[in-house]
């Protein structure tokens, strides 16, 4: 019998940090917005972009020609509320791209600015981005710093006092409720569907795991997103409910991780609650509790549970922290991410190769010098060249490099701007990783662009991570790749 598994694409792959047995997970529990459901984010972030406006409008704020830009801030940028920038660090929390206002910091101001800092996310100055819903929020605040600058907006004393306005707005519940209520009036037009999630979560109800949703989303809200994503791909007279063994709305995460809460039975599809004193029932619905009494009801350890969610910190960050639960993080960016590093797929060869050359001769230089201060000095190690020899190799080297860098330099640019040329790719910075490539790797013990590619790997896979590596793995690498070449001479 010819039998294959499921081709799938390099974007739409699940890739491991942590090795993880998916036959040992008993449950798995799904955030909603943003992991099951998936959003337009521009048409989403556009809408709260305008609700955002219209009220800082209200406030006589003289806000009427802004416009939202989506390519202005990415996931994984901080906003440095003390100086009115966005930045992007690298791993380390060292700065490596820096925007004040809506224009780029150049090298020099941003040197002065930040090289003696290193972002610290504990610090009540650094405001990461954690998710796609962070783009609206980033990108007022940078067109606001501008206007502040201008003195355009004298009430607000400065770029963190502008910072905190500007969330107090953001999270007036009437902000959001009024965004919702758009979102149910017109699924259509703000939710992608995906008929293969569904069956991904089939697939795993009948390998026995137990389902749950845990969503920081209200019953009235939850309720029509999940019947229009989830009932017209079910088998016939199944609904998402079924799929679920606990649903759990308004769930406060982190909050729900960390702390002891009351859960509350919703107890008709009106979303009306009583409390509940009693254990937890298969096929209920709840509001608030713990992850803990949740834990206690499941009978399962931390290594047995798989939480599937796309904000950084809510979802994975203190889920993996506290509980020790196995951890998915969904990054959506991750396709274009892969697509743009497969489409540079060429030229990352010859800026390699340039890079090589540039690396080789800057290190003919360095000991062209050392040689030439050898022999001005008399010590060490001599080399049979004349002081005036050595000083015309190291002019010529310098020429080469300069002829080099001409060529590298076009070529390291496009690089830099792959996928979004403000910001470059969402898990690099520079030639390192970002900062929230750093989260991912240490938080998220697999990661992916979206739940339905778990049907590539289906619900008994042994994912393994790869081998790990540091800079000398890659010098080993290339060492004993030039011995297998000379050997095979
Ligand atoms: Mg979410």
């Amino acid at each position: 019998m010819n039998y294959s598994t499921p081709t799938m694409s390099l974007e739409r792959k699940v890739f491991c940090n942590r090795t993880l047995n998916l036959r040992s997970i008993r449950a798995i529990g799904y955030d909603m917005d943003y992991t099951l459901v998936h959003y337009h984010v521009e048409e989403w972030e556009q809408r709260a972009y305008e609700y955002l406006k219209q009220q800082l409008a209200a406030q006589g704020w003289p806000v009427h020609n802004l416009q939202f830009d989506p390519q202005m801030v990415c996931r994984g940028l901080v906003i440095d509320t003390e100086k009115g920038n966005l930045i992007k660090t690298n791993r380390f929390g060292f700065v490596k791209h820096a925007m004040h206002g809506i224009s780029k910091l150049d090298f020099e101001t941003q040197r002065q600015t930040y090289s003696r800092t290193i972002v610290d996310l504990a610090e009540k100055r650094w405001v990461f981005l954690n998710t796609l819903f962070s783009l609206s929020e980033g990108c007022i605040y940078a067109q606001l710093v501008d206007l502040l600058d201008q003195r355009l907006i004298p009430e607000v004393l400065g770029y963190s006092d502008l910072y905190e306005r500007v969330k107090t707005v953001l999270e007036a519940a009437h902000m959001e409720g009024r965004l919702k209520a758009d979102i149910i009036n017109n699924p259509e037009r703000y939710i992608i569907l995906d008929a293969e999630t569904p069956l991904a979560l089939l697939d795993q109800y009948y390998a026995g795991k137990k389902l749950m949703l845990i969503t920081n989303s209200e019953w009235h809200y939850t309720v029509p997103m999940m019947n229009y994503t989830f009932n017209r791909f079910l088998p016939h007279g199944m609904t998402w409910r079924d799929l679920f063994e606990i649903v759990v709305v308004g769930a406060r995460k982190p909050a729900f991780f960390t702390t002891y809460q009351p859960f509350f039975e919703v107890v008709d599809d009106a979303g009306n609650l009583k409390p509940n004193s009693n254990r937890l029932q298969k096929g209920t619905a709840y509001l608030g509790g713990s992850a803990r009494e949740l834990e206690k009801y499941l009978g399962l350890s931390g290594d047995e549970i798989l939480y599937v969610g796309d904000h950084m910190f809510g979802d994975v960050h203190v889920t993996k922290n506290v509980l020790r639960w196995r951890t998915a993080l969904i990054l959506r960016e991750l396709e274009d991410e892969i697509r743009s590093v497969q489409s540079f797929h060429q030229k990352e060869i010859e800026l390699s190769a340039l890079m090589e050359r540039k690396e080789n001769l800057e290190a003919k230089i360095c000991q062209a010098r050392t040689d030439l201060q050898r022999l001005q000095h008399q010590y060490g190690p001599q080399t049979a060249s004349s002081a005036q020899d050595l000083e015309k190799l190291i002019e010529s080297f310098r020429v080469e490099l300069n002829r080099l860098d001409e060529i590298t330099g076009p070529l390291a640019k496009a690089a830099a701007e792959l996928n979004n040329p403000e910001w470059g790719l969402l898990l690099r910075a520079g030639n390192d990783k970002s900062y929230l490539a750093y989260q991912l790797e240490r938080y998220a013990d697999i990661y992916s662009s979206r739940v339905s590619n778990f049907l590539n790997i289906s619900p008994f896979a042994y994912l393994r991570s790869p081998q790990g590596s540091l800079p000398h793995d890659s010098v080993l690498e290339k060492t004993s790749t030039q011995h297998l070449l000379s050997d095979k001479k």
